[in-house]
């Protein structure tokens, strides 16, 4: 009886995967890893859920975590992997875990590997999501959003059905001052810089799957599933 719970217990661990994406803003992974759900089962884990629901539980560094994101500021590694570390305590350690974006810097690498041990896990992929330049001007400089309802559209893909106003209540859509060209552009060098050590590291590891996020929705998808089937 014993040793076939041992067998079920080490075939678990050995079926059970561990992946990490990651990707710049506009690069889709959130529909990826939603639409994987319909083909595998796992659990997503990021740092946005978790920071609004310490907030709203009052955990003390929920709070002081809630002063820095909710103005925009980066949380810094280490409070972010001191509440990361209580947070993974309420996931089942049998199921297999899809983090999305919890190494941001490189310093983070380090803590990840750490917290894995600790869970008696091992990242199997670091799943990265590259968008080109041209892409991601499209993608976020033809959002636009209703100032009352928050509603987003996109002129090519998500057109509201009367130009230049909103479905829902008729109001002026407008477009966010980080949506211009130029600050796009800005912003996804600065992910580029931030992001090439974090690479170097997974692809010396040979975990590094990228994945081109420029196709459509199931073009990526496809493209995904391929890249994880060989590992
Ligand atoms: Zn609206």
């Amino acid at each position: 009886m014993l040793e076939h719970t041992v067998l079920y217990l080490t075939l678990i661990s050995y079926i059970m995967f561990t992946y990490l994406f990651h990707g710049p803003s506009g690069c889709g992974k959130d529909t990826q890893i939603d639409l994987l759900a319909t083909k595998l089962k796992f659990v997503k884990i990021g740092t946005g859920e978790m920071f609004r629901t310490t907030f709203e539980e009052g955990d003390p560094d929920g709070i002081k975590a809630h002063e820095l994101w909710s103005v925009g500021k980066f949380v810094d590694s280490e409070l972010t992997y001191r509440m990361l570390d209580k947070w993974l305590s309420k996931y089942d350690p049998n199921q297999n875990w899809i983090f999305v974006s919890v190494v941001r810097v490189a310093d983070q690498i380090a803590m990840f590997d750490l917290l894995m041990q600790k869970y008696n896990r091992k990242l199997d992929a670091f799943i990265h999501l590259n968008l080109d330049r041209d892409t991601a001007i499209e993608r976020m400089s033809m959002r636009r959003i209703c100032p009352l309802c928050k509603s987003v559209y996109h002129l090519k893909y998500n057109p509201p059905i009367v130009d230049g106003v909103c479905d829902k209540d008729g109001i002026g859509l407008i477009q966010r001052d980080d949506d211009y060209p130029e600050k796009i552009t800005n912003r996804l060098d600065e992910y580029n810089r931030t992001i090439e050590p974090i690479l170097e590291e997974y692809r010396s590891r040979k975990i590094l799957i990228e994945v081109d996020a420029s196709p459509s929705i199931e073009d990526i998808q496809a493209d995904l599933l391929e890249k994880i089937n060989l590992f």
